[in-house]
């Protein structure tokens, strides 16, 4: 694998590749790799004949100056990983090659960027995102770029930047990859106290138990997301933002049509974690005893129980890839 640091480098390394009409993969990371990140490297490796992995932690996307400061940062063993899953270039560049003096574009998509992450963080964040992941394609130029449902906002807010610019660019998206126990990977894990580690299974814990309700016949997101915020209770996390909402544009549904995303947002110590998961709705919707409030009847509740020790989609994956 080559390691290379300028734009200049990185079209050298790939100009072969695309003029013998190989295929390129890439995969944006700000590194401090786990077998998520791998996932996507991986799933490159299989679909196109050339990987490029970026390390990148973008300045401007981050909304905390101490989030930026204490971000993980491993390059030496990134490496090793990323050539182990099959990357043939790991683009690291400086600020300075992404940004050079005088930078002035940035890239701005409207509507999605509003909500959640967006109104939380700031419109900075996603105009940060938007503009590095574009400025990332038209380096590498790609024929595929990889993606993790993890960031599920980020990834619509991707598709609507490429889609809208008229990027030649196929975005895939993969499925989150969990520890066993449900965490969803995440490079901040690393920053977790043992004791903040298991409350930031508060966060797994609230996708199950709306998942376990949607699977018993609930429909309405307020009982769903009651159901989620009573689950992350007995880990005393107190979350940022529950939301059900469209997939697509991220506005917020009411009821549980056919399928709908559930993300959620919480602090554990100075960590801020993001997670999210599919709720479809179970063929027969819950008919009888309250809707909402009061809690599910006996049946649907104990359905509910059981099925909130099932597993989320991912969590399987983990123990595979580890
Ligand atoms: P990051 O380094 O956090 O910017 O993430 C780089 C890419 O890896 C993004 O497309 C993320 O969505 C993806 N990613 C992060 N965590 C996971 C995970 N647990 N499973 C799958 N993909 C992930």
């Amino acid at each position: 694998m080559k390691l290379v640091r300028t734009v200049s480098e990185l079209r050298a390394q790939l100009d072969a590749a695309r003029r013998g009409g190989l295929t390129i993969g890439l995969v944006p990371t700000m590194g401090a790799l786990h077998a998520g990140h791998l996932s996507l490297v991986a799933r490159a490796r299989e679909q196109c004949d050339a990987v490029v992995v970026t390390l990148f932690v973008n300045p401007s996307q981050f909304d905390e100056r101490a989030d930026l400061e204490r971000y993980p940062r491993r390059e030496g063993e990134d490496a090793e990983l990323a050539a182990r899953a099959g990357a043939d270039v790991l683009f690291a560049p400086s600020v300075a090659e992404v940004y050079p003096p005088g930078f002035a574009t940035t890239v701005e998509v409207a509507g999605v960027t509003e909500r959640l992450e967006g109104a939380a963080r700031g419109a900075e964040h996603f105009r940060g995102v938007a503009t590095v992941v574009t400025k990332l394609l038209c380096m590498a130029m790609p024929d595929v770029a990889y993606f993790g449902q993890k960031d599920a906002q980020q990834l619509v807010v991707i598709r609507r930047a490429a889609a809208d610019l008229n990027l030649p660019v196929r975005i895939e998206a993969l499925p989150t990859v969990r520890e066993p126990d449900g965490l969803a990977l995440s490079s901040r894990n690393a920053l977790l106290s043992a004791d903040e580690r298991a409350q930031a299974l508060a966060l797994p814990a609230a996708l199950r138990a709306a998942q376990a309700l949607a699977g018993a016949g609930e429909r309405s997101a307020r009982a769903l997301l009651q159901a989620a915020r009573e689950a992350m209770r007995p880990f005393a996390v107190e979350p940022e933002y529950v939301a059900l909402v469209d997939p697509d544009t991220f506005e917020p549904v009411a009821e549980l049509a056919r399928e709908a995303l559930l993300a959620l947002a919480a602090r554990v110590g100075e960590v801020r974690l993001i997670d999210n998961a599919t709720l479809s709705a179970a063929r027969e919707p819950r008919t009888q005893g309250p809707r909402e409030g009061a809690g599910a009847p006996a049946a649907a509740a104990a359905q509910a129980r059981h099925d909130s020790t099932q597993p989320l989609e991912g969590e399987a994956m983990a123990i595979c890839s580890a």
